[in-house]
């Protein structure tokens, strides 16, 4: 697979087209931002970590029949994917509250409501990702009602896997944050990273913070928690 030229630069990656028109490459950066872009900063290996623990994710996550756009890892920093049309929708799942639902609705950080919450974000910089609502979404195009279905399906389903994978690895999965495509032929896929700098991850006996947040709130040790994190799901 030759590697050709770059076809989209994102905060955190690079998206890069082959030889083949269906298929990408996808480079992991160590650019990190938070606050719509506001704060800016490189952090240590991060590019490679996210690759690694993105590739254990969507290997279990494919084991386990969720449609994704992952074909394999290349390299530290690069993986081969499907090119996929992604939905313009950031898909939120919160099983505890935490960070903008928090602060919103005045509801302590750590509260677990006794429903999972989904949200969507309208992914758009200009606007700074707005929260919307199913209606809203089809209103704008981002997608379908059909659409939507399948989406809510397929996260729900996720949600429950990586509940079951973090936890056996001492780790509460807080909230996430994903992005579905669609393929050439149509079907609808899980794109994008899951990694620390999309979910928030606790230590399940201390609560320690092994996410972004260790950046967004300069916590320090933001390498040292991506590299925890990396180093329990290896040992799966
Ligand atoms: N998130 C993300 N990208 C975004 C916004 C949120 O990956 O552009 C993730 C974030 O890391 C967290 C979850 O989605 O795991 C919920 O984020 P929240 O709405 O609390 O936003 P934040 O606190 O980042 O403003």
């Amino acid at each position: 697979m030759e590697k050709k030229e770059l076809l989209y630069e994102g905060k955190a990656k690079q998206i890069y087209a082959t030889d083949d028109a269906n298929v990408i490459i996808m480079h992991y950066k160590d650019d990190a931002t938070a606050y719509n872009g506001i704060k800016k900063a490189q952090i240590r290996d991060k590019g490679e970590l996210n690759n690694k623990i993105t590739t254990i994710i969507y290997e279990y996550l494919a084991k386990n029949n969720i449609p994704t756009h992952y074909i394999k890892t290349l390299n530290e920093r690069e993986e081969l994917c499907k090119k996929v049309k992604i939905f313009p929708l950031e898909v939120i799942v919160r099983n505890y509250i935490a960070g903008s639902m928090s602060k919103r609705l005045d509801i302590p950080e750590g509260t677990k409501p006794e429903n999972v919450i989904y949200e969507l974000c309208y992914k758009n910089d200009a606007l700074g990702d707005p929260l919307i609502n199913d209606h809203h979404a089809v209103a704008v195009k981002a997608c379908s009602y059909e659409d939507l279905k399948v989406i809510y399906d397929l996260t729900k389903r996720i949600n429950e896997l990586l509940i079951e994978l973090f936890k056996g690895v001492g780790i509460i999965l807080v909230d996430f944050k994903i992005e579905f495509g669609k393929t050439a032929d149509g079907e609808i896929v899980l794109a994008d990273e899951i990694s620390p700098d999309t979910a928030r991850l606790w230590d399940e006996k201390t609560h320690d913070k092994l996410d972004k947040d260790r950046f967004r709130r300069d916590l320090g040790h933001v390498t040292e928690a991506y590299q925890e994190i990396y180093k329990r799901l290896g040992r799966l």
